[in-house]
């Protein structure tokens, strides 16, 4: 499963089967920010900082989780050729999100780290482009839990073949597959339907 699915599927798990089950993909502003702001981090390379060695664009994968996927960076130490520390580094294009998705998908990288190196992560960053700052992630019991259990409803999802129907909800309004899912043409056709409208 692809990892950076993990985050469309809390964004809306609608979004996950569309793009992974349907094969939809559409940009808005968002996206083509976010690619942009990911070219740097995109080219595979490596470089010293801060006594950190910085790996750009690593694939990273878990046989045991069933994910592969790429982190933008990955900040790591080395003792004697092996790596011994290292943190994942994502880059977002917006402000700090409310959202928890960045975190786990975060959070699933240090996982596949972790397995790939057989040591432990504790801890990785988001860098928010807009405000050119990074925040830190703990990798904690219950982010890690969190991750696990989003993980398994990915698995659920893409086993079923089947994409949910439309919930509208202000995510909607941000979301690039927008004009594809047509949420509020889902509602009309169906008038005496219930649809949750978050706030
Ligand atoms: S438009 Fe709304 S319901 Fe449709 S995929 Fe996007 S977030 Fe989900």
């Amino acid at each position: 499963m692809p990892l950076s699915l993990l985050n469309d599927l809390l964004y809306c798990n609608r979004r996950a089967a569309l793009k992974h089950i349907e094969g939809w993909w559409s940009s808005n502003e968002h996206t083509l920010l976010g690619e942009l702001n990911h070219e740097h981090a995109d080219l595979p390379g490596f470089e010293h900082r801060a006594g950190w060695k910085l790996l750009r664009a690593l694939p990273v994968w878990s046989d045991s989780l069933g994910l592969s996927g790429k982190a933008d960076i990955v900040e790591v130490r080395e003792t004697r050729g092996r790596i011994t520390e290292a943190r994942p580094v994502e880059y977002k294009s917006g402000r700090k999100s409310k959202w928890i998705n960045d975190h786990v998908q975060l959070c699933a990288q240090a996982l596949c780290l972790e397995e790939m190196l057989g040591i432990s992560v504790a801890e990785g960053f988001i860098f928010h482009a807009k405000s050119q700052q990074r925040t830190a992630v703990e990798m904690n019991d219950a982010l890690r839990a969190e991750t696990l259990e989003a993980i398994t409803r990915l698995r659920v999802l893409l086993d079923s073949s089947t994409v949910p129907p439309p919930i509208l909800t202000p995510r909607c309004e941000g979301c690039s597959l927008h004009e594809i899912c047509l949420p509020e043409l889902s509602r009309a056709r169906h008038p005496n339907r219930l649809f949750t409208v978050e706030t």
